[in-house]
């Protein structure tokens, strides 16, 4: 381990931000809060914490990250920096997994975990420097944080506050904490070449590999770096590639395709970072994660798909929907910018260069586009009454404001004056939304708990249920239907709750893998959902007494119903044209087709997840009782015979 963190040092060495490490340390030693900006690479999430312990054996340091992947890849890369264990002095805390100790000093984690510390520790007592990393991504997360932070530097003396981001917007932040000062890190940065489309690409992954196939043909080294929408995009590219690699010509180097995106496994994520043999090339597809999150050396050629998903808030639905929507002309210049990080480089967008001007200059930050229910409850759990009084960093609208807080006394998290109720409580400290972490503590107290957990880790991870190819969409359907009966009367959370059932009753794992190949599930996903119903288990025990509760009681009638005392916004009633329209709001949507209810008639129906591609859809739906409604909420129904 010292060998290796002595080799590591010579590495260390190159970077940026350690040639000019003893002025930033001046800086940050004698300033309660600081704004560092740095180029991505120039070392500041890897070297700064590092910096600070040497400077002081006593510091706790946290350090947080908008993403998993990144909390976990960092804290692992500075564990063999540092010359540790992973999770002894150098350990990190994301949601579902926890690699740290009560020796841990420098502990990397999600925004959202720290929140959660918070929560529970109100002045983040422990800690003697907290880093608030990727700040320029500006999540309703880190945006929370920020308010937190201003108001604790003033209540602590002996808390130190370090914002860093890699664009220039720094005055911002700088302004928010009353003028702190800014520091520089230079990073090295060649030029980087640009190509444009002369037409709009209409088939992306058709597009991407063949420019990929080209470029690997044209350009002898260095590798490639494409950045893609999400996984469904990146597992095809994948695919695709993997199966052409062989085929070309011999004289050009040998692609490996890597993916990289949120929901893979650990071990999966640090492919990329592993150098491949001289004749072979890396082609990493990536989600935005490769943006400014994660440094990945080698990479000389960007292909920008000018492509992201994102969380956006349909008011008329009342929910967040996850949306493919265009880039920022600033997140177009960060993708850009890791060709350039090692030597002169080329950035490919697909896309016309007249669509690239009529894209926006900046991002617009995640709290004034998203759904705050969740944020207002951690708000509120954290003793912050008046959330219009809160120092926000920039402050959501009233109407989103008050559409949260009306959800939140919906769910019974608060009471008629606004405070936070017993539930709420409880709501709060679990990892998922206020909607789903409802549903978990009721399932709890009508003794369903298990059969809860299971279904509710399956909604955790994205993708579960793949879109068979359209030659075998047919025999799929039909074998998940013959294998889950129960799922043709309750509908898809029965289909996850059989679904995990069987997985888990199967002891050879050639079983598991043929039972997902043949009904088009996901195993990675799967096994995800394994671990994270585990954790579930462990944090709803933390609030709620599972005793009583019967493993193998799955009375569905119960069990859909406690799902749509949550979900009660996302339900639709059939009308006459075979389209179904929301009961709230009474908008057009129609079954997805991979839901096990596709093509039924159904009197009403609940969904988990609404997706808009040609038309709004829903998905993960089951049949419900208007009966339910009734009793759930009878205003819906009343408004309905109303607009009639
Ligand atoms: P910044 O925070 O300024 O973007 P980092 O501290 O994340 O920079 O990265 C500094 C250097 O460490 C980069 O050159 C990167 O290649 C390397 N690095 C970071 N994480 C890993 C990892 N998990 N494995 C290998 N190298 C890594």
């Amino acid at each position: 381990r010292k060998k290796l963190a002595l080799k590591l040092l010579e590495t260390r060495k190159t970077l940026q931000i350690y040639k000019s490490r003893h002025e930033l340390m001046e800086h940050v030693l004698s300033n309660k809060v600081t704004v560092l900006i740095g180029e991505t690479g120039s070392g500041k999430s890897t070297q700064l914490p590092q910096f600070l312990l040497e400077s002081s054996p006593d510091e706790k340091i946290a350090i947080t990250q908008p993403r998993r992947v990144a909390a976990i890849s960092l804290a692992k890369r500075v564990s063999e920096e540092y010359g540790c264990t992973l999770g002894k002095e150098v350990g990190y805390t994301v949601r579902f997994q926890n690699q740290s100790s009560p020796s841990t000093k420098i502990k990397y984690l999600t925004d959202g975990m720290l929140l959660r510390e918070l929560m529970l520790d109100n002045d983040l007592s422990k800690y003697s420097t907290v880093i608030l990393d990727e700040a320029h991504e500006r999540t309703v997360l880190t945006d929370l944080l920020l308010g937190f932070l201003k108001n604790l530097v003033q209540k602590r003396d002996n808390l130190r506050v370090v914002v860093m981001s890699a664009t220039l917007d720094a005055e911002r932040f700088a302004n928010f904490f009353d003028g702190c000062p800014i520091l520089l890190v230079e990073g090295k940065q060649y030029p980087v070449e640009r190509f444009y489309l002369p037409t709009g690409a209409d088939d992306i992954v058709d597009t991407v590999c063949q420019s990929v196939v080209q470029l690997n043909s044209s350009e002898l080294s260095g590798d490639i770096l494409v950045f893609l929408a999400g996984q469904e995009e990146i597992d095809k590219c994948v695919d695709v590639i993997n199966e052409v690699a062989d085929k070309v010509s011999k004289k050009v180097p040998l692609m490996v395709p890597l993916p990289l995106y949120a929901s893979l496994s650990p071990i999966k994520q640090q492919a990329v970072f592993k150098p491949v043999k001289p004749n072979q090339r890396k082609v990493i597809f990536s989600t935005n994660i490769a943006e400014t999150s994660l440094t990945i050396s080698g990479v000389r050629y960007v292909l920008d798909t000018g492509l992201r998903k994102v969380k956006v808030w349909k008011p008329e639905l009342g929910l967040d929907t996850l949306l493919t929507t265009p880039i920022s002309q600033s997140s177009a210049q960060q993708r850009m910018g890791r060709a350039g990080r090692e030597a002169p480089g080329k950035c490919f967008r697909l896309l016309p260069e007249s669509d690239y001007s009529n894209l926006a200059p900046q991002t617009e930050p995640e709290i004034l586009r998203c759904d705050v229910a969740s944020a207002l409850l951690m708000l509120k759990k954290a003793g912050v009454d008046k959330v219009h009084r809160f120092p926000w960093i920039q402050k959501p609208s009233k109407q989103a404001i008050s559409s949260a807080l009306l959800k939140l006394y919906a769910l019974k998290a608060l009471d008629d004056n606004g405070k936070i109720t017993d539930l709420g409580h409880k709501m709060a400290v679990l990892p998922v939304t206020p909607h789903l972490a409802g549903v978990l503590i009721h399932g709890c107290q009508s003794g369903v708990a298990q059969n809860v957990i299971d279904i509710v880790a399956c909604l955790s991870v994205e993708n579960l249920l793949m879109n068979p190819h359209a030659e075998v969409r047919d025999e799929v359907n039909e074998k998940r239907r013959n294998l889950f009966p129960q799922a043709l009367k309750h509908g898809d959370l029965a289909l996850l709750h059989g679904l995990i059932r069987m997985y888990m009753s199967m002891k050879d794992s050639k079983d598991r893998t043929l039972l997902c190949k043949e009904i088009a599930v996901n195993q990675k996903s799967l096994k995800n959902v394994l671990q994270i119903r585990q954790q579930l288990r462990g944090y709803l025990e933390k609030v709620c007494d599972l005793s009583e509760n019967d493993d193998d009681k799955a009375d569905f009638s119960t069990i859909i119903k406690i799902f749509l005392a949550g979900f009660i916004n996302n339900t639709a009633l059939g009308s006459s044209d075979r389209q179904y329209r929301t009961v709230n709001g009474g908008h057009k949507i129609a079954i997805h087709p991979s839901s096990m209810m596709f093509g039924k008639k159904i009197d009403a129906i609940m969904y988990v997840e609404y997706v808009f591609t040609t038309k709004g859809y829903a998905r993960t739906v089951s049949p419900i009782d208007l009966a339910w409604l009734q009793e759930i909420a009878p205003h819906f129904l009343g408004n309905r015979q109303r607009d009639d």
